[in-house]
């Protein structure tokens, strides 16, 4: 390990693409936000960027990224490391660490988007000192990220969890759906999109008294009591557009207690206030998650002194000048 480590950490998503380099204390050196166009554009750009910052700070030890998905993350299919097939135009089949492991010979990671957003929020947010728990997205999709044991969690594949189908809510038998591969699953009835397509408006104008909202947290403390029972976290944490709605974890927290229905001790002795949390991190803990991801492929550890240290253009307050 050279004595000056300089991380890069990409957050791409379907918006726009984050990408960061910081040294070992977590100190952001330069960012930039790029606009995801079309995969030529948006990762010729990432790449100029990391180029760019090399030629400034000296070379880059180590890029992290975290990514929309569905991604290939097994390390040994033929596709690893790409994006597979989502419905974002253009960029299925996309090689994404391909295109990086091509210009740069440093260790590389990638996770979801969801997983980075976790480690996130594991330094510096609503996970710090937890060993399991659950990161949750109800946005332009649905996305789950587990942190096991304090490790984001991944198998054979990420998990998909925002497409599980989950019992049809009270008053919303009729609504088909619009995930294209499922219809009517979690993600296909419950993300924002579908809140538009089902009441012909964005979900940010339905006022509060509307009887979407009792339906669309039915389905989201369906997902926590579903998380709940399979991992068993010591938190669950949901961000995402959607849940800027007045009211709305109050709305989840108490759907959850009902669905959960006193089942054993350690539900019936669950905080609601604290099991289901708020994201502190910030708006860019995907981007703070994969800085320190690829401080972890080096290190072998979390950077625990980031969180610590925490001052002015650390990660910790990207969110605020991103
Ligand atoms: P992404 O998942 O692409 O990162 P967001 O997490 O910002 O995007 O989620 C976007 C979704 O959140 C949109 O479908 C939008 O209608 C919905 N949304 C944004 N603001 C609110 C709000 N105040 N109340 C309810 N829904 C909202
Ligand atoms: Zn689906």
């Amino acid at each position: 390990m050279s004595d000056r480590m300089l991380l890069g950490g990409v957050e791409a998503g379907g918006t726009k693409f984050l990408c960061g380099v910081a040294n070992e204390d977590g100190v952001i050196l330069d960012q930039v936000r790029i606009p995801t166009t079309t995969p030529d554009e948006t990762l010729g750009a990432a790449s100029a960027f990391f180029d760019q910052a090399a030629a400034t700070h000296g070379p880059l030890s180590a890029l992290s990224i975290g990514s929309f998905g569905p991604l290939s993350l097994r390390q040994t299919s033929a596709d690893y490391g790409s994006i597979t097939s989502t419905p974002k135009v253009g960029w299925s089949d996309i090689d994404l660490l391909g295109h990086f492991r091509r210009r740069l010979d440093v260790p590389m990671a990638l996770d979801t988007d969801v997983n980075c957003a976790a480690v996130g929020e594991l330094l510096f947010g609503s996970g710090r000192g937890l060993d399991t728990f659950c990161y949750v997205t109800i946005g332009t999709g649905i996305g789950v990220g587990l942190l096991i044991g304090g490790v984001p969690h991944g198998g054979a594949n990420h998990p998909e969890a925002g497409h599980i189908r989950l019992p049809r809510a009270v008053g919303d038998q009729a609504f088909e759906g619009i995930c294209p591969f499922h219809g009517d699953c979690l993600e296909g009835l419950a993300c924002g999109p579908a809140m538009l397509a089902r009441w012909g408006v964005p979900a940010e104008e339905l006022p509060a008294h509307h009887p979407a909202w009792a339906i669309e947290a039915d389905y989201i403390a369906g997902l926590c009591a579903t998380l709940t029972y399979i991992v068993r976290p010591d938190r669950i944490i949901i961000g995402g557009g959607v849940m800027q709605q007045a009211n709305m974890y109050a709305h989840v927290r108490r759907t959850l207690t009902d669905k959960l229905a006193d089942y054993d001790a350690s539900v019936r002795g669950l905080d609601m206030s604290v099991y289901v949390a708020e994201p502190t991190a910030g708006a860019s803990a995907g981007l703070t998650g994969a800085l320190a991801i690829a401080h972890r492929t080096i290190t072998r550890q979390w950077p625990m002194h980031w969180a610590i240290g925490a001052q002015q253009n650390s990660v910790s307050t990207l969110a605020k000048v991103s």
